[in-house]
């Protein structure tokens, strides 16, 4: 694999400083942010991310004021006493080599406060609280609370600030027609709408002097309807840039639009046309985002004009080692984000600190931890999925002799099915990491090679650790075992044939990944820009405002009726940020999702069932695949125990309700650096 990076590598000069190379790690709101006690922790993350080699890296937000906060008493920055602890932060990173900015982020009608403001008192369609339309007075107050922010953040050690004028918050309010119904002198045509964002940045300008970075993030693609038209974003652009801008970063969709843009079913660097548009109109250095997780896609940016910097922010979570191993030529020893969500915009959008799942240590650089061991053990894991995957890397990064073994020809348990579900591929990505650790660490590897108890007793292991995972639940219903009954291995891995009608028994995560790989055929529109933009309805050609259009699906490759006993509406479990996406291209799929339903039988004709209000229907069907959920795989442990072996079990073979690769993956860190 050539491993050209040199663009990405290239230091860029802002004329009053100079950033070592064009990685930005992008704002994320880890949830340390919030309490003052949480800052050495805080300073810790930070710190490992700038030893990592990073050019610069973006705070989470804080609010300017009690009006701008996201939620009550959380992160902020207005006062003097607020400024001692950020010390800790900055001065973390710089003992580090590193730079870091502030980002100030006002929650306009998003911040889930009862106290939040907003251009107008036009409640937003995600969040439970109206907001109260900022007098003219209010609206001059902020400009001042902006530049206060921005004086303290430098005060406070930083080297810039990033002001956050995108994804739908405060100043995005302002902007655009449908959040901003003012007739004063901040609404009615653009260049009154466009005014708060100039005058703050002017402010924090005059407020800070000139050699200090101000990033603005600018909203390039609303991905709403009645969004900003590329001629208002260029305007902007051009305005933020005279009013004393250093950089302007990429802001891509408002929160509440219905365009995914982060998850894994997003292209790679499928938003970086817009950024290379804007590039064309500015001359201060331009950053492009979203979706760039490999040095690669990220060097090809710079190298192809779109961007001046590229800017990740989970990925550092994955990986604080990113550019490091980057400008080592090991980009094969790179941890990559694939897109999850699941441990980092969850857990900040259900309140708790965020991590990340394939790193279980993010965010938790001063608690989760390991080192070299002086009682070398030998080590038996049995099951090379995530889970075991996990814990024989850390046992023999720790020195521990480790023998890992699985059945199958490959690593990777239940990974290798995720990564043929269409938007799933980034799952390669974990495989190919964990086999080149295997190797980096010295596991002894043993595939092909199933596991039974009496091969582990009298082999003289220390410790062994079951990682044997599930078996899928079978249904115990009349005609469970026809002919056109499948589970879901016999479909992915087996490649069953599967006939034009499908019911699928079964709700959960893998109900809706089997219902996407059934309704796609040909390359997955994640692999593709321009596939994913017809799907979504985004408009590359920039007609529509907000460069938003009626999403134009392909049709179904199969007609799918999904199934669950629950009464309750279908994917609930799913990922908090993710799971609307989900039932969204399912149902722009015509997938027919049916709850609260009683499984009869299965004959000939198909499913029969009675339905939430008692009737009885039959689902005309070519097959049913089932999808019921999975059982714990524990065989050996009763043989293990009895023969007085030191045994643990993680993953799904500790416990199979509730499972995913995060707790796999943490369970076995967990345990791994207990032991
Ligand atoms: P497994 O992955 O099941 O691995 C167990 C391993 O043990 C297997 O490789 C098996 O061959 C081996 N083994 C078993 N018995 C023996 C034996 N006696 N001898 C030798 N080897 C043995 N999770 C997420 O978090 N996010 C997702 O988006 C996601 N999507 C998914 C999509 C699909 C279609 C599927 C099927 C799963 C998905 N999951 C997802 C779930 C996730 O893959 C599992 O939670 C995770 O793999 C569990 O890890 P594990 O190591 O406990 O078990
Ligand atoms: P799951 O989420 O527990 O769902 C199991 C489904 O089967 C439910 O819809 C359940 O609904 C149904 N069911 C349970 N027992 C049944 C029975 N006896 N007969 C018929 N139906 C039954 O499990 P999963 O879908 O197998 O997923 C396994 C794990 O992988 C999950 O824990 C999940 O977190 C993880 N995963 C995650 C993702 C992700 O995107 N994050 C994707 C795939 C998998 P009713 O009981 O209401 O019928
Ligand atoms: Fe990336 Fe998933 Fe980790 Fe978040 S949890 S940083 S999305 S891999």
């Amino acid at each position: 694999m050539s491993q050209d990076y040199s663009k990405l590598l290239q230091p860029l000069d802002l004329g009053f400083t100079t950033l070592k190379n064009r990685a930005l790690m992008g704002s994320m709101h880890t949830g340390l942010e919030d309490r003052a006690k949480d800052f050495p922790k805080l300073a810790a993350y930070f710190a490992e991310r700038a030893r990592g080699g990073v050019g610069l890296m973006v705070t989470g937000g804080f609010a300017p004021n009690v009006e701008g906060w996201l939620s009550p008493f959380g992160s902020k920055l207005s006062k003097k006493s607020e400024v001692k602890r950020h010390l800790q932060v900055t001065r973390a990173v710089h003992d580090e080599d590193g730079k870091i900015c502030l980002q100030i982020l006002h929650a306009g009608r998003y911040g889930y406060s009862p106290l939040c403001v907003s251009a107008s008192n036009i409640k937003s369609p995600i969040s439970p609280f109206k907001p109260r339309a900022l007098s003219t007075k209010g609206v001059h107050r902020t400009i001042k609370d902006y530049a206060n922010s921005a004086y303290l953040a430098r005060e406070a050690g930083y080297d810039g600030v990033e002001i956050m004028g995108s994804e739908g918050y405060f100043i995005n309010q302002f902007l655009v027609t449908h959040t901003n119904t003012r007739t004063d002198e901040w609404g009615g045509p653009f260049e009154n709408r466009m005014r708060l964002p100039v005058e703050i940045v002017k402010a924090a300008r005059a407020a800070v002097g000139p050699d200090f970075i101000i990033i603005y993030r600018l909203s390039m693609l609303d991905l709403i309807e009645q969004g900003s038209t590329w001629d208002e974003v260029v305007q902007l652009g051009k305005a933020i840039e005279a009013a004393g801008a250093t950089i302007i970063n990429t802001g891509i969709g408002w929160h509440e639009a219905r365009v995914p843009t982060i998850a894994t079913s997003v292209p790679r660097a499928a938003f970086s046309w817009v950024t290379g548009r804007m590039n064309e109109h500015i001359d201060i250095p331009v950053v492009a985002t979203n979706r760039i997780n490999d040095p690669q896609v990220a060097n090809d940016i710079i190298a192809n004009g779109e961007a001046d910097m590229v800017s990740m922010a989970r990925p550092f979570l994955a990986d604080s080692d990113f550019i490091n191993k980057a400008a080592a030529g090991k980009a094969e020893s790179i941890n990559t984000c694939i897109a999850c969500n699941q441990a980092c915009l969850d857990h900040t959008f259900s309140g708790k600190r965020s991590s990340c799942l394939v790193n279980p240590r993010a965010c938790y650089e001063t608690e989760r931890n390991f080192s070299p061991t002086n009682n070398v053990k030998r080590v038996a894991v049995v099951g090379a999925g995530p889970a075991g995957l996990s814990a024989a890397t850390v046992l023999a990064e720790m020195g521990h002799h480790v023998d890992l073994f699985d059945q199958a020809s490959e690593i990777g348990g239940q990974f290798n099915i995720a990564k043929k579900i269409p938007g799933k591929e980034e799952f390669h990505e974990t495989l190919r990491y964990f086999d080149n650790k295997i190797k980096e660490t010295g596991v002894e590897l043993k595939l092909n090679t199933p596991v039974v108890a009496n091969d582990l007793i009298g082999a003289q292991y220390d410790e062994v650790i079951l990682s044997t995972g599930i078996r899928p639940r079978e249904i115990s219903i009349e005609g469970a075992d026809h002919p056109k009954v499948l589970s879901y291995i016999d479909v992915i891995v087996h490649q069953k044939p599967v006939g034009e009608r499908v019911a699928i028994i079964g709700a959960g995560g893998i109900g809706f990944d089997m219902a996407e790989y059934l309704v796609h055929q040909g390359e997955s529109p994640s692999l593709n820009t321009a596939a994913f933009n017809q799907e979504w309805g985004v408009d590359p050609a920039y007609q529509s405002a907000g460069a938003y259009q009626l999403p134009q699906p392909e049709p179904a490759a199969r007609q799918i009726t999904m199934l669950q006993r629950k009464a309750e509406k279908m994917g609930k479990g799913l990922g908090k940020t993710t799971g609307w996406i989900h039932r969204a291209a399912l149902k722009m799929k015509n997938v027919n999702m049916v709850s609260g339903v009683e499984y009869q039988k299965i004959d000939d004709l198909g499913l029969h069932l009675s339905g939430p209000n008692g009737e009885t229907k039959l689902i005309e069907c070519d097959h049913v695949v089932v999808c019921a959920g999975q059982l714990s795989r524990r065989d050996l442990e009763e043989e293990l125990v009895a023969a007085g072996i030191s045994t643990h079990l993680i993953g799904g073979a500790k416990l199979a309700g509730e499972l995913d690769a995060k707790r796999a993956i943490l369970e076995g860190f967990e345990l791994a650096s207990s032991l």
